[in-house]
């Protein structure tokens, strides 16, 4: 029986006895309850003690991403700086897959619950949880072949590390039922599907190295993944499914599709984890044979470039050109150019800090010699 009775506070000012090494790419909170186990206490009761009840809002939350600087100091100098716990958080990832926002409790769109490979909890001498499990578009275990599972496969229960079945089984164990989840049925992927694999590879890449190149471009990995968002939209919510449902991973998402999906909450969590699986890999053979199969999606869904740009919040120069030379931003209907042209047009530079001026939209539609009636500006 693990320890469930001690004071809140009543370590506050105390090193951590034990202090485990850290595993290759494991989680914050994986490494915590590891350390809790090891001093037989409860780990949300190891919390309460160390912490006090200072925290207590902060420490309901994920804290594989909402462990703040505040927090990362205290947990630092309890493992007598021998841990380097910024370095176990998502937090980690902040400018690489988003702007200059910080990764964190309330902006996590590319950060899931933890998922987990049964394979590996079942191999590993110690077990543990990897924090790329929790990035969003991690869905499969390379090493092992096979899907990882995001809810407990006999109740369905999200993965909670700090919480213990009937207070003493580990993490091992699902804290809902009690199921041993290294015994989770393996889940093989086909040999049709490999491509997903390879996606993922590339996806992680990006992330790590922080750029991806197209020919003899550069662009910043977070770029790249905000493209991803308007593309996931493109397709699963306005169903652009022509050039992707060539490939055998759309059989995975084609009933999904048939649905209708609501905007919110962040599309990416409508998906289970396999179709989450079939989506990256969709949209990374996308920019495959650059910039052929991209052409080729926005031709064969006859997409504008309204459709390509309309919610990017950063629209970077790279992605514009990309865009503008499949499907140039002005009509292509003569002098034509329509009234929701003018006004997607208006939105484009608000967002882009630019003037709403006649000569800037003239320079927009530059193509084209048209004369703009300052009364529609
Ligand atoms: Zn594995
Ligand atoms: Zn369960």
């Amino acid at each position: 029986m693990i320890s469930k009775n001690l004071k809140p506070a009543s370590l506050k000012d105390k090193f951590f006895l034990i202090i485990p090494s850290v595993l290759h790419d494991e989680s914050f909170l994986s490494w915590f309850a590891r350390t809790s186990y090891l001093h037989y206490i409860h780990p949300q009761t190891f919390l309460n003690t160390h912490f006090g009840l200072e925290y207590r809002d902060i420490f309901k939350r994920d804290l594989d991403v909402a462990l703040n600087n505040d927090l990362i100091k205290i947990f630092t100098k309890k493992t007598r700086n021998k841990i380097d716990i910024s370095s176990l958080t998502l937090g980690k990832y902040t400018g690489y897959l988003y702007e200059d926002e910080i990764v964190n409790a309330t902006n996590k769109m590319f950060i899931s619950n933890m998922k987990f490979c049964p394979i590996c909890l079942k191999k590993d001498k110690i077990p543990y949880f990897r924090q790329t499990w929790k990035l969003i578009f991690i869905t499969v275990c390379a090493k092992h072949n096979c899907f990882l599972y995001d809810v407990c496969p006999e109740c369905n229960s999200k993965v909670s590390l700090t919480k213990m079945y009937q207070n003493k089984k580990s993490f091992l164990y699902c804290h809902k039922c009690g199921f041993d989840l290294r015994k989770s049925k393996i889940q093989i992927l086909k040999r049709d599907l490999i491509n997903g694999i390879n996606a993922q590879n590339k996806l992680m890449n990006i992330l790590k190295k922080g750029y991806i190149k197209f020919e003899d471009r550069w662009v910043y990995s977070f770029v790249f993944f905000i493209t991803i968002i308007q593309i996931t939209k493109l397709i699963l919510l306005r169903k652009h499914s022509y050039f992707v449902n060539k490939n055998p991973l759309f059989k995975i998402l084609k009933n999904k599709l048939a649905e209708h999906i609501k905007i919110s909450p962040p599309v990416f969590n409508r998906l289970n984890n396999q179709e989450l699986f079939a989506l990256f890999g969709l949209i990374m053979d996308i920019f495959d044979n650059y910039p052929k199969n991209f052409k080729s999606f926005i031709n064969k869904n006859q997409l504008t470039y309204w459709d390509m740009v309309k919610e990017i919040k950063y629209l970077s120069f790279w992605y514009d050109t990309l865009v503008n030379d499949t499907t140039p931003r002005y009509s292509a209907f003569g002098d034509m150019i329509t009234k929701e042209e003018i006004e997607n047009a208006k939105k484009y530079f608000k967002r882009n800090n630019i003037n709403i001026s006649k000569a800037n939209l003239q320079r927009l539609f530059k193509t084209r010699n048209y004369f703009f009636k300052l009364k529609e500006i």
